[in-house]
């Protein structure tokens, strides 16, 4: 998120917003190179595509292994279904038959970190190699509360390039999908906007190609809503914008 300037799209306009709005007045922490902008959206899209895996710069960062995070084990999870203590493990709610879930430790730390490292990294669960907290500051997000306060320093760290007008144009996109899913929930039919800050991140990310479009500013909420369902939908069904 270094050098960014206002697009003339008109999306953040519509709402009064700018961009600085969405992001964390920083900064003494220093800051993590977060790669360019729509090279990370692109990877990250297919990433939630299950076409390929993250390749998340976290250095020594290990917040996401002690911010209270349940971890889900699919049944591919063969090699780490092998080294995890089936005793750290259950039932996934809601997944079917099959898929188990690591609750973490009552202080929120994943069973599997032993002074300060993965004891599983080589066969850790695709769902920690999935895991980019850049979701958040794409979305201009923090991760939750005090207890992803490790999770948010680092996403008030990550800064994107934008070596292209379509990197800034495709960053306001997706801040504006975000603050239209946060600030708009009753324009969801059965408002059923998510609410957490993971699935307001995700559905942005998938619906961002609703707010590339400058009609935008036209529509009704309740039709923008509708776009952003749809064009989610759409790419759940593997579409593209
Ligand atoms: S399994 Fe390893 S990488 Fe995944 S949350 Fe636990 S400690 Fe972190």
């Amino acid at each position: 998120m270094s050098a960014i300037s206002l697009l003339s799209c008109g999306c953040l306009a519509r709402e009064n917003l700018s961009l600085s709005q969405f992001i964390s007045p920083l900064v003494d922490e220093g800051t993590v190179a977060a790669g360019p902008f729509g090279d990370w959206l692109t990877q990250f899209r297919a990433a939630l595509r299950g076409d390929q895996g993250s390749a998340v710069p976290c250095g020594d960062c290990t917040g996401c292994c002690i911010s209270g995070y349940s971890i889900q084990l699919r049944p591919r999870d063969e090699r780490a279904l092998a080294r995890i203590p089936a005793n750290l493990l259950v039932r996934a709610p809601g997944f079917p038959r099959g898929h188990l879930t690591m609750p973490p430790r009552p202080d929120g730390v994943c069973p599997m970190l032993n002074a300060g490292k993965c004891s599983v990294y080589d066969d850790r669960p695709q769902t920690c190699l999935d895991y980019d907290c850049r979701i958040f500051a794409a979305a201009g997000l923090e991760a939750g509360g005090a207890d992803k306060a490790v999770i948010n320093l680092r996403v008030r760290q990550w800064r994107f390039t934008y070596p292209a007008r379509a990197d800034l144009e495709a960053h306001d996109a997706v801040l504006a999908a975000s603050a239209f899913i946060r600030q708009k929930p009753a324009s969801f039919p059965a408002n059923r906007a998510p609410t957490a800050p993971t699935g307001i991140a995700v559905l942005a990310i998938k619906a961002y190609g609703v707010f590339l479009d400058t009609g935008v500013s036209g529509r009704s909420d309740a039709e923008i809503a509708a776009a952003i369902v749809e064009t989610s939908r759409r790419f759940d069904a593997g579409g593209g914008h």
